[in-house]
Protein backbone atom coordinates (compact mmCIF):
# COMPACT_ATOMS: atom_id res chain seq x y z
CA UNK A 1 0.00 0.00 0.00
CA UNK A 2 1.55 3.49 -0.96
CA UNK A 3 -1.01 5.75 0.89
CA UNK A 4 -0.81 6.55 4.76
CA UNK A 5 -4.11 6.18 6.43
CA UNK A 6 -5.76 9.78 7.07
CA UNK A 7 -7.07 8.51 11.18
CA UNK A 8 -10.41 10.81 11.28
CA UNK A 9 -10.85 8.88 14.71
CA UNK A 10 -7.58 10.00 16.33
CA UNK A 11 -8.20 13.19 15.28
CA UNK A 12 -11.61 13.65 16.45
CA UNK A 13 -10.06 12.37 19.89
CA UNK A 14 -7.44 15.01 20.15
CA UNK A 15 -10.58 17.79 19.32
CA UNK A 16 -12.79 16.24 21.81
CA UNK A 17 -9.92 16.06 24.40
CA UNK A 18 -9.18 19.66 23.58
CA UNK A 19 -13.36 20.42 24.20
CA UNK A 20 -13.19 18.80 27.72
CA UNK A 21 -12.01 21.16 30.06
CA UNK A 22 -14.72 24.07 28.26
CA UNK A 23 -17.29 21.58 28.52
CA UNK A 24 -16.68 21.27 32.57
CA UNK A 25 -16.21 24.92 32.47
CA UNK A 26 -19.60 25.55 31.05
CA UNK A 27 -21.37 23.01 33.44
CA UNK A 28 -20.05 24.32 36.78
CA UNK A 29 -21.36 28.16 35.89
CA UNK A 30 -24.63 26.41 35.05
CA UNK A 31 -24.45 26.85 31.36
CA UNK A 32 -23.99 22.75 30.71
CA UNK A 33 -24.17 22.84 26.64
CA UNK A 34 -27.34 21.38 25.09
CA UNK A 35 -28.01 20.16 21.88
CA UNK A 36 -31.53 20.01 20.98
CA UNK A 37 -32.00 17.64 17.63
CA UNK A 38 -35.72 17.56 16.34
CA UNK A 39 -36.47 14.51 14.38
CA UNK A 40 -39.85 14.54 11.99
CA UNK A 41 -39.44 11.19 10.28
CA UNK A 42 -38.89 7.45 10.42
CA UNK A 43 -36.05 6.99 8.30
CA UNK A 44 -33.86 4.13 9.71
CA UNK A 45 -30.47 5.55 8.81
CA UNK A 46 -31.82 8.79 10.58
CA UNK A 47 -32.93 6.97 13.70
CA UNK A 48 -29.74 5.58 13.91
CA UNK A 49 -27.91 8.73 13.70
CA UNK A 50 -30.31 10.46 16.61
CA UNK A 51 -29.47 7.28 19.16
CA UNK A 52 -25.26 7.84 18.10
CA UNK A 53 -25.85 11.12 18.49
CA UNK A 54 -27.48 10.91 21.60
CA UNK A 55 -24.72 8.43 23.23
CA UNK A 56 -21.94 11.07 21.94
CA UNK A 57 -23.15 13.37 23.67
CA UNK A 58 -23.81 11.74 27.06
CA UNK A 59 -20.25 10.25 26.81
CA UNK A 60 -18.60 13.93 26.95
CA UNK A 61 -20.74 15.66 28.94
CA UNK A 62 -23.22 17.43 26.91
CA UNK A 63 -27.05 17.43 27.43
CA UNK A 64 -29.22 16.02 24.40
CA UNK A 65 -32.67 16.48 23.66
CA UNK A 66 -34.28 14.66 21.01
CA UNK A 67 -37.50 15.97 19.43
CA UNK A 68 -39.80 13.93 17.31
CA UNK A 69 -43.23 15.84 16.03
CA UNK A 70 -43.91 12.78 14.02
CA UNK A 71 -43.01 11.61 10.46
CA UNK A 72 -46.43 13.58 9.19
CA UNK A 73 -45.93 16.86 10.80
CA UNK A 74 -46.18 20.34 8.78
CA UNK A 75 -44.08 22.98 8.34
CA UNK A 76 -45.99 24.95 10.73
CA UNK A 77 -45.53 22.50 13.92
CA UNK A 78 -42.01 21.96 12.77
CA UNK A 79 -41.57 25.56 13.00
CA UNK A 80 -43.70 25.72 16.31
CA UNK A 81 -40.84 23.35 17.77
CA UNK A 82 -38.25 25.23 16.57
CA UNK A 83 -39.16 28.14 18.12
CA UNK A 84 -40.08 26.77 21.42
CA UNK A 85 -36.12 25.64 21.18
CA UNK A 86 -35.25 29.10 19.94
CA UNK A 87 -36.55 30.36 22.90
CA UNK A 88 -35.52 27.93 25.41
CA UNK A 89 -32.54 29.26 27.36
CA UNK A 90 -30.84 25.98 28.60
CA UNK A 91 -30.86 24.89 24.62
CA UNK A 92 -26.91 26.17 22.79
CA UNK A 93 -27.82 24.37 19.55
CA UNK A 94 -30.60 22.90 17.29
CA UNK A 95 -30.32 20.44 14.79
CA UNK A 96 -33.03 19.07 12.05
CA UNK A 97 -32.65 15.74 11.10
CA UNK A 98 -33.47 14.60 7.23
CA UNK A 99 -35.43 13.41 5.54
CA UNK A 100 -38.50 15.53 6.29
CA UNK A 101 -41.62 15.02 5.88
CA UNK A 102 -43.25 15.81 2.06
CA UNK A 103 -44.37 19.20 1.98
CA UNK A 104 -42.02 21.10 4.04
CA UNK A 105 -39.30 23.11 2.81
CA UNK A 106 -35.41 22.67 4.11
CA UNK A 107 -34.47 25.98 3.77
CA UNK A 108 -37.42 27.51 4.97
CA UNK A 109 -37.03 25.40 8.21
CA UNK A 110 -33.05 25.73 8.48
CA UNK A 111 -34.14 29.48 8.43
CA UNK A 112 -36.72 29.38 11.19
CA UNK A 113 -33.18 27.98 13.66
CA UNK A 114 -31.89 31.23 15.50
CA UNK A 115 -28.72 31.44 13.78
CA UNK A 116 -26.69 31.78 17.27
CA UNK A 117 -28.05 28.19 17.80
CA UNK A 118 -27.18 26.78 14.54
CA UNK A 119 -25.57 23.27 15.46
CA UNK A 120 -24.55 22.00 12.00
CA UNK A 121 -23.21 25.52 10.29
CA UNK A 122 -25.90 25.42 7.90
CA UNK A 123 -28.31 28.84 8.33
CA UNK A 124 -27.95 30.65 5.31
CA UNK A 125 -26.60 33.81 7.47
CA UNK A 126 -23.94 31.25 9.07
CA UNK A 127 -23.40 30.32 5.24
CA UNK A 128 -22.99 34.17 4.19
CA UNK A 129 -20.34 34.52 7.09
CA UNK A 130 -17.84 31.79 5.32
CA UNK A 131 -18.62 33.41 1.88
CA UNK A 132 -18.09 36.67 2.98
CA UNK A 133 -15.53 36.51 5.81
CA UNK A 134 -13.75 33.11 4.56
CA UNK A 135 -14.31 31.51 8.16
CA UNK A 136 -17.87 30.82 10.16
CA UNK A 137 -18.27 30.12 13.50
CA UNK A 138 -20.62 27.75 13.32
CA UNK A 139 -18.86 26.24 10.02
CA UNK A 140 -21.07 23.27 7.91
CA UNK A 141 -19.85 20.52 9.90
CA UNK A 142 -19.29 17.89 7.68
CA UNK A 143 -16.90 20.29 4.83
CA UNK A 144 -15.00 21.77 7.69
CA UNK A 145 -14.18 18.39 9.16
CA UNK A 146 -13.07 16.80 5.67
CA UNK A 147 -10.86 20.54 5.27
CA UNK A 148 -9.55 19.87 9.02
CA UNK A 149 -8.61 16.48 7.69
CA UNK A 150 -6.65 17.51 4.68
CA UNK A 151 -4.59 20.68 6.71
CA UNK A 152 -3.94 17.56 8.95
CA UNK A 153 -1.52 16.28 6.43
CA UNK A 154 -1.03 19.56 4.20
CA UNK A 155 -1.70 23.05 6.76
CA UNK A 156 0.25 24.84 3.93
CA UNK A 157 -2.12 24.50 0.40
CA UNK A 158 -0.62 27.33 -1.30
CA UNK A 159 0.08 26.13 -4.94
CA UNK A 160 -1.92 23.00 -4.74
CA UNK A 161 -4.93 21.87 -6.76
CA UNK A 162 -7.83 20.85 -5.19
CA UNK A 163 -11.05 19.08 -6.43
CA UNK A 164 -13.94 19.11 -4.30
CA UNK A 165 -16.96 16.69 -5.52
CA UNK A 166 -19.91 17.77 -4.89
CA UNK A 167 -21.76 21.38 -4.59
CA UNK A 168 -24.47 20.92 -2.16
CA UNK A 169 -24.86 24.22 0.24
CA UNK A 170 -23.93 22.28 3.11
CA UNK A 171 -21.00 19.84 2.22
CA UNK A 172 -19.60 20.95 -1.05
CA UNK A 173 -20.00 24.87 -1.80
CA UNK A 174 -18.29 25.47 1.80
CA UNK A 175 -15.90 22.44 1.33
CA UNK A 176 -14.57 24.55 -1.34
CA UNK A 177 -14.56 27.95 0.56
CA UNK A 178 -12.79 26.24 3.06
CA UNK A 179 -9.89 25.52 0.82
CA UNK A 180 -9.73 28.62 -0.79
CA UNK A 181 -9.51 30.30 2.28
CA UNK A 182 -6.33 27.99 2.41
CA UNK A 183 -4.85 29.31 -0.44
CA UNK A 184 -5.49 26.08 -2.69
CA UNK A 185 -6.20 26.39 -6.46
CA UNK A 186 -9.89 24.78 -5.54
CA UNK A 187 -12.12 22.97 -8.49
CA UNK A 188 -15.42 21.88 -8.11
CA UNK A 189 -17.15 18.93 -9.50
CA UNK A 190 -20.93 17.44 -10.07
CA UNK A 191 -23.04 15.35 -11.88
CA UNK A 192 -22.35 17.37 -15.13
CA UNK A 193 -18.67 17.37 -14.70
CA UNK A 194 -16.01 14.90 -16.51
CA UNK A 195 -14.78 13.86 -13.07
CA UNK A 196 -12.14 11.67 -14.51
CA UNK A 197 -10.23 14.44 -15.96
CA UNK A 198 -10.68 16.67 -12.98
CA UNK A 199 -9.52 14.49 -10.64
CA UNK A 200 -6.06 13.64 -12.80
CA UNK A 201 -5.29 16.86 -12.11
CA UNK A 202 -5.84 17.08 -8.67
CA UNK A 203 -3.17 17.05 -5.46
CA UNK A 204 -6.44 16.82 -2.92
CA UNK A 205 -9.31 15.56 -3.79
CA UNK A 206 -12.49 15.78 -1.43
CA UNK A 207 -15.06 13.36 -2.46
CA UNK A 208 -18.93 14.24 -1.13
CA UNK A 209 -21.23 12.90 -3.63
CA UNK A 210 -23.40 9.57 -2.87
CA UNK A 211 -23.15 8.65 -6.67
CA UNK A 212 -23.60 5.54 -5.96
CA UNK A 213 -27.13 5.87 -3.74
CA UNK A 214 -27.85 8.28 -6.36
CA UNK A 215 -27.88 5.55 -9.32
CA UNK A 216 -28.66 3.22 -7.29
CA UNK A 217 -32.25 4.69 -5.94
CA UNK A 218 -32.97 5.82 -10.18
CA UNK A 219 -32.41 2.26 -11.04
CA UNK A 220 -34.51 0.97 -8.10
CA UNK A 221 -37.60 2.47 -9.44
CA UNK A 222 -37.03 1.74 -12.69
CA UNK A 223 -37.07 -2.12 -11.87
CA UNK A 224 -39.98 -2.05 -9.83
CA UNK A 225 -42.24 0.33 -12.16
CA UNK A 226 -40.90 -2.71 -14.61
CA UNK A 227 -42.54 -4.86 -12.30
CA UNK A 228 -45.19 -3.21 -11.96
CA UNK A 229 -45.55 -3.45 -15.99
CA UNK A 230 -45.22 0.36 -16.31
CA UNK A 231 -41.60 1.30 -18.49
CA UNK A 232 -38.81 -1.21 -19.87
CA UNK A 233 -36.82 -3.07 -17.81
CA UNK A 234 -33.79 -0.74 -17.19
CA UNK A 235 -30.09 -1.59 -17.92
CA UNK A 236 -28.38 -3.06 -15.38
CA UNK A 237 -26.48 0.15 -13.38
CA UNK A 238 -23.18 0.21 -12.67
CA UNK A 239 -22.44 0.62 -8.55
CA UNK A 240 -18.65 0.57 -8.50
CA UNK A 241 -17.10 4.00 -6.84
CA UNK A 242 -17.14 7.10 -7.99
CA UNK A 243 -13.03 7.93 -7.91
CA UNK A 244 -11.51 4.83 -9.85
CA UNK A 245 -7.76 4.27 -9.28
CA UNK A 246 -6.74 5.34 -12.50
CA UNK A 247 -8.01 8.73 -12.10
CA UNK A 248 -5.62 9.15 -8.98
CA UNK A 249 -2.87 11.56 -9.50
CA UNK A 250 -0.21 9.85 -7.65
CA UNK A 251 0.87 11.31 -4.06
CA UNK A 252 -2.92 12.73 -3.79
CA UNK A 253 -4.37 13.31 -0.33
CA UNK A 254 -7.66 11.97 -0.67
CA UNK A 255 -10.51 12.46 2.12
CA UNK A 256 -13.92 10.73 1.27
CA UNK A 257 -17.26 11.81 2.98
CA UNK A 258 -19.55 9.84 0.12
CA UNK A 259 -22.24 7.43 2.29
CA UNK A 260 -23.87 5.23 -0.23
CA UNK A 261 -26.27 2.43 1.32
CA UNK A 262 -26.45 0.24 -2.51
CA UNK A 263 -26.52 -3.45 -2.87
CA UNK A 264 -23.15 -5.59 -2.36
CA UNK A 265 -23.96 -6.93 -5.88
CA UNK A 266 -26.34 -7.18 -8.89
CA UNK A 267 -26.59 -10.71 -10.44
CA UNK A 268 -26.84 -11.20 -14.29
CA UNK A 269 -29.70 -10.26 -14.35
CA UNK A 270 -29.73 -6.80 -12.57
CA UNK A 271 -31.47 -8.15 -9.89
CA UNK A 272 -29.47 -7.43 -6.18
CA UNK A 273 -27.92 -10.47 -4.66
CA UNK A 274 -29.85 -11.67 -1.38
CA UNK A 275 -28.32 -12.23 2.04
CA UNK A 276 -29.15 -15.51 3.90
CA UNK A 277 -32.20 -14.08 5.20
CA UNK A 278 -33.73 -13.92 1.40
CA UNK A 279 -32.96 -9.89 1.74
CA UNK A 280 -31.02 -7.55 -0.34
CA UNK A 281 -27.09 -7.77 0.62
CA UNK A 282 -26.74 -4.00 1.33
CA UNK A 283 -23.18 -2.40 2.09
CA UNK A 284 -22.14 1.02 2.71
CA UNK A 285 -19.43 2.44 0.20
CA UNK A 286 -17.63 5.83 -0.29
CA UNK A 287 -17.39 7.70 -3.31
CA UNK A 288 -13.52 6.51 -3.77
CA UNK A 289 -12.36 2.99 -4.81
CA UNK A 290 -10.12 2.56 -1.65
CA UNK A 291 -8.99 -0.64 -2.31
CA UNK A 292 -7.59 0.40 -5.64
CA UNK A 293 -7.11 4.34 -4.55
CA UNK A 294 -4.88 3.47 -1.60
CA UNK A 295 -2.27 1.86 -4.07
CA UNK A 296 -1.51 5.75 -6.11
CA UNK A 297 -2.53 8.13 -3.73
CA UNK A 298 -0.34 9.18 -0.84
CA UNK A 299 -3.00 9.54 1.82
CA UNK A 300 -6.44 8.26 2.54
CA UNK A 301 -8.82 8.72 4.94
CA UNK A 302 -9.63 4.99 5.97
CA UNK A 303 -13.51 3.61 5.19
CA UNK A 304 -14.09 3.11 9.14
CA UNK A 305 -12.91 5.82 10.75
CA UNK A 306 -12.37 8.55 7.84
CA UNK A 307 -14.38 11.74 7.88
CA UNK A 308 -17.53 9.93 9.81
CA UNK A 309 -15.54 10.69 13.40
CA UNK A 310 -14.62 14.76 12.66
CA UNK A 311 -18.22 15.31 11.63
CA UNK A 312 -19.22 14.40 14.69
CA UNK A 313 -16.41 16.33 16.56
CA UNK A 314 -17.22 19.48 15.22
CA UNK A 315 -21.29 19.15 15.65
CA UNK A 316 -19.94 18.87 19.28
CA UNK A 317 -17.61 22.10 19.01
CA UNK A 318 -20.11 24.30 17.73
CA UNK A 319 -22.70 23.09 19.85
CA UNK A 320 -19.83 24.21 22.90
CA UNK A 321 -19.14 27.39 21.48
CA UNK A 322 -22.72 28.24 21.41
CA UNK A 323 -23.22 27.44 25.08
CA UNK A 324 -20.32 29.58 25.46
CA UNK A 325 -21.82 32.68 23.27
CA UNK A 326 -24.87 32.74 25.58
P1 LIG B 1 -26.36 16.12 -1.98
O1 LIG B 1 -27.01 17.34 -1.48
O2 LIG B 1 -27.19 15.02 -2.55
O3 LIG B 1 -25.30 16.56 -3.11
C1 LIG B 1 -24.61 15.62 -3.85
C2 LIG B 1 -23.69 16.31 -4.82
O4 LIG B 1 -22.98 15.30 -5.53
C3 LIG B 1 -24.41 17.16 -5.87
O5 LIG B 1 -23.73 18.38 -6.05
C4 LIG B 1 -24.36 16.30 -7.14
O6 LIG B 1 -24.22 17.03 -8.34
C5 LIG B 1 -23.07 15.53 -6.92
N1 LIG B 1 -23.12 14.27 -7.66
C6 LIG B 1 -24.08 13.30 -7.63
N2 LIG B 1 -23.80 12.33 -8.51
C7 LIG B 1 -22.62 12.67 -9.10
C8 LIG B 1 -21.82 12.07 -10.09
N3 LIG B 1 -22.14 10.90 -10.68
N4 LIG B 1 -20.69 12.71 -10.47
C9 LIG B 1 -20.33 13.88 -9.90
N5 LIG B 1 -21.05 14.49 -8.95
C10 LIG B 1 -22.19 13.90 -8.56
O7 LIG B 1 -25.47 15.42 -0.86
P2 LIG B 1 -24.67 16.08 0.38
O8 LIG B 1 -25.61 16.35 1.51
O9 LIG B 1 -23.78 17.15 -0.10
O10 LIG B 1 -23.78 14.83 0.84
C11 LIG B 1 -22.80 14.32 -0.02
C12 LIG B 1 -22.33 12.96 0.45
O11 LIG B 1 -21.75 13.09 1.73
C13 LIG B 1 -23.47 11.94 0.61
O12 LIG B 1 -22.99 10.66 0.27
C14 LIG B 1 -23.77 12.00 2.09
O13 LIG B 1 -24.33 10.78 2.57
C15 LIG B 1 -22.38 12.22 2.64
N6 LIG B 1 -22.34 12.84 3.97
C16 LIG B 1 -21.39 12.38 4.81
C17 LIG B 1 -21.27 12.95 6.06
C18 LIG B 1 -20.17 12.46 6.98
O14 LIG B 1 -20.09 12.89 8.11
N7 LIG B 1 -19.29 11.59 6.50
C19 LIG B 1 -22.14 13.94 6.48
C20 LIG B 1 -23.08 14.43 5.58
C21 LIG B 1 -23.16 13.87 4.32
P3 LIG B 1 -25.39 17.98 -8.91
O15 LIG B 1 -25.34 19.21 -8.08
O16 LIG B 1 -25.00 18.21 -10.31
O17 LIG B 1 -26.66 17.20 -8.76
Amino acid sequence: MAAELIDGNAVAAEMLNELKPKIAELTAAGKQPHLAAIRANNDAGSGWYAKAQAGHCEEHGVRYTLKEPGADASEAEIIKVINELNNDPSVSAILLHLPLPSGCDYLKLVNAIAPEKDAEGVHPQNLGALLATGNSDPAPCTAIGAVELVKRIRPDLNGAKALVLGRSAIVGKPAALLLLNLNASVMIGHSRSDVAALCREADVIIAATGAAAVIWSRYKRALDNYKAGKGEKPAPCDLTPLVKADMVKPGAIIVDVGVNHIPKALDENGEPVLNDKGKVAMQYAGDVDFEAAKEIAGHITSPKGGSGPVTNAFLLRNTVNAAARM
